[in-house]
C-alpha cells in the first residue's frame, strides 16, 4: 500500500487554490476597457498605427508604453515605476491595461484608485501590499500523476470516530490489476464518495488522477476524464499502458491568490460542516508577513525547479497625488524586491502638496520617487478621435445610434468632455427602450443633454450659490 493516501486536494505544499475573484470595482473598471487589446503597435515597424486593437490617436504615448514593456522584458525596469500624466479620459488607464496585454496572456492587471488605500479597517501600506501580490502572476506547471487499472477490491477500512460511538471510513483500499502487475492504493474518503457516485465496481478500468482525485469509469472503455460531468463522446481517450502516466497542467495565480489560500482554514471539499464553518466565520481572513514569506520561499523552490514561472503583471494606482509621503516610503522599497510587478501610477494633476509633507512638487509626487519615474504624457483628443472612441464604445456596449443622434453625442463630446459622452452612453439608452426604441434616436440624446449637466455647467452654477443653492 503507497504510504500517502492519494488526497482529494494536491500534494504540493501550497494549498489547493480555488480563484480569487477579482472585486466587483475592479471588474467594473476593466469593463470600461473592453474594445482594448493591445497598444496598437505595428509588429513590423514596431510604430504605432493610427488605429488599432481597439485604440485611437494618443500615438506618442503608445509608443512610449511599447518602449517599457520591451524594457520589462529585459528586466531593466527594476526599481522604476511609470507616470502616465495627462487630462481626464486621455486613456491613462486604458494604455495601462494594454501593456499588461501587451506583456502576454493572463497577465495580471490590478487597477486602484490611490485614495482606497485610506481605510479605516486595514492600514494603507497593507492595502498596497496585497494589491503589490495581486499584480505578480505565477504561472504553475503542475504534474499530475494518473493511475490506470481493472479494480480487483474494493474495500473501506473503518475506524472508530471521535465519539467512540459509532465508525467512520478512513480511507478505501483499492486493488488495481494493471499492465506492470497488481497494485494497492490507499485512497481518502473523498476519493470513496465519487468512486461511489460513478458506481465503480470489481472488474471495471478506471483512471484515476492522483492530484485532484478525479475518477472516471465508463463501463470498461478505454476513456479518461477529468471532470465528472462530461458526456461519455467528450472524454479525452488515453493509450493503455503504464501504472503510472502524468499529464502537465497549468494554472495562471497570483500571489495574492496563494497567500488567501493558505489563511484559509482547510478542509475536504464538500464536507458540509466546513462549509458551514466557512459561512460562518469571518469574511476577511488573516495574511501574515509570515504566511506571505513563507510562500514566497516555496514559490522560490518551484521557481528554481522550472515548476512555476513568474509573471510579473501591471498594478495600476490613478490618482496618486492621493498618496502620503508614508506610501511613497513603503513604495520605494516594494518597488526593488524582485518580485515587483510593474507599477503604473496615472494623474491628471500638475503641481500640487504632497500628502505629509508640507511641499508643492509635480504631480504630488515627492521628488525622490519622481526621480525614479519615466513619466508619459497624454493628450486631450480632437474631435474624429473623440468620435471613434465613442464608436468602439457605442459597439463594445452593444447600442445602436441612428446618424444624428450619434452626431448629437460626438458634439457633446467635444464640446463638454470625452468622459461625460461616455456617460452618457447608459442614460440615452435607457430612454430609447423606455419609448420602446432599439435603435437610439436624436431625441433620446437630447433628452439626457436636458438632464444632465457636466462638471463644468455644474461648476458654473455652483459659483452663484445664491440663486441655486439654499443656505
Ligand atoms: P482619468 O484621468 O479620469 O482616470 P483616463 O485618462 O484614465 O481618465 P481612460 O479611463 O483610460 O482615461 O479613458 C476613458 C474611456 O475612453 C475608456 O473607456 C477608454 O478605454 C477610452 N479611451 C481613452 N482613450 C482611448 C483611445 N485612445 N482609444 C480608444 N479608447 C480610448
Amino acid at each position: 500500500v503507497d504510504e500517502q493516501p492519494i488526497s482529494g486536494t494536491s500534494s504540493s505544499r501550497l494549498a489547493p487554490i480555488e480563484e480569487v475573484k477579482p472585486t466587483s470595482k475592479q471588474i467594473k473598471r476593466v469593463a470600461a476597457h473592453s474594445h482594448v487589446k493591445g497598444l496598437g503597435i505595428d509588429p513590423d515597424t514596431q510604430e504605432p498605427l493610427d488605429e488599432a486593437a481597439g485604440f485611437v490617436g494618443q500615438k506618442n504615448a503608445r509608443y512610449a508604453a511599447s518602449i517599457i514593456v520591451d524594457m520589462i522584458r529585459m528586466k531593466s525596469m527594476a526599481g522604476r515605476a511609470v507616470l502616465i500624466a495627462g487630462p481626464p479620459a486621455t486613456g491613462k488607464t486604458a494604455i495601462a491595461l494594454a501593456m499588461s496585454q501587451e506583456l502576454g496572456d493572463g497577465v495580471p492587471f490590478v487597477p486602484i484608485v490611490a485614495s482606497e488605500v485610506f481605510s479605516s479597517e486595514v492600514k494603507k501600506t497593507e492595502v498596497l501590499m496585497r494589491s503589490f501580490r495581486r499584480a505578480i502572476g505565477l504561472r504553475v506547471k503542475e504534474t499530475k500523476d494518473v493511475y490506470e487499472g481493472e479494480v480487483t477490491e474494493l474495500s473501506p477500512i473503518e475506524t472508530a470516530d471521535s465519539s467512540g460511538l459509532g465508525k467512520t471510513i478512513s480511507h478505501l483500499v483499492l486493488s488495481l490489476k494493471t499492465a506492470k502487475g497488481s497494485k494497492q492504493l490507499k485512497l481518502d474518503p473523498s476519493i470513496y464518495d465519487s468512486i461511489l457516485k460513478q458506481r465503480v465496481e470489481v472488474g471495471d478500468v478506471i483512471y484515476i488522477e492522483a492530484n485532484s482525485g478525479v475518477v472516471k469509469r465508463v463501463g470498461r472503455c478505454d476513456v479518461y476524464a477529468s471532470e465528472f460531468d462530461l458526456e461519455a463522446d467528450e472524454f479525452v481517450p488515453m493509450p493503455k499502458g503504464d501504472v503510472r502516466k502524468s499529464k502537465d497542467v497549468v494554472q495562471n495565480v497570483s500571489l495574492h491568490d496563494l497567500d488567501l489560500a493558505n489563511a484559509r482554514p482547510q478542509g475536504r471539499q464538500g464536507d458540509v460542516s466546513n462549509i458551514v464553518s466557512q459561512l460562518m466565520a469571518p469574511k476577511k481572513t488573516e495574511v501574515t508577513d509570515r504566511l506571505r514569506s513563507e510562500i514566497n520561499k516555496v514559490v522560490d523552490e518551484y521557481i528554481e525547479s522550472g515548476v512555476a514561472e513568474l509573471m510579473p503583471g501591471v498594478l495600476f494606482i490613478d490618482e496618486v497625488h492621493m498618496l502620503d509621503v508614508e506610501c511613497f516610503t513603503y513604495l520605494y522599497r516594494a518597488l526593488e524586491s524582485p518580485m515587483a510587478p510593474v507599477v503604473v501610477f496615472a494623474t491628471n494633476r500638475g503641481t500640487t502638496t504632497v500628502r505629509g509633507l508640507d511641499i508643492k512638487a509635480a504631480h504630488g509626487i515627492p521628488p525622490e520617487m519622481l526621480d525614479r519615474l519615466m513619466i508619459i504624457p497624454t493628450m486631450k483628443y480632437n474631435e474624429p478621435d473623440i468620435r471613434k472612441i465613442l464608436v468602439y464604445r457605442a459597439e463594445a456596449e452593444n447600442v445602436q445610434f441612428d446618424e444624428p443622434s450619434f452626431d448629437l453625442l460626438s458634439q457633446v463630446g467635444t464640446e463638454k468632455s470625452l468622459r461625460y459622452a461616455l456617460q452618457l452612453i447608459a442614460p440615452v439608452r435607457l430612454c430609447a427602450q423606455c419609448a420602446g426604441r432599439e435603435v437610439i434616436q436624436l431625441e433620446d440624446v437630447q433628452r439626457c443633454v436636458d438632464l444632465f449637466m457636466d462638471r463644468s455647467e455644474s461648476l458654473k452654477r455652483r459659483r452663484k450659490p445664491k440663486n441655486v443653492f439654499p443656505k
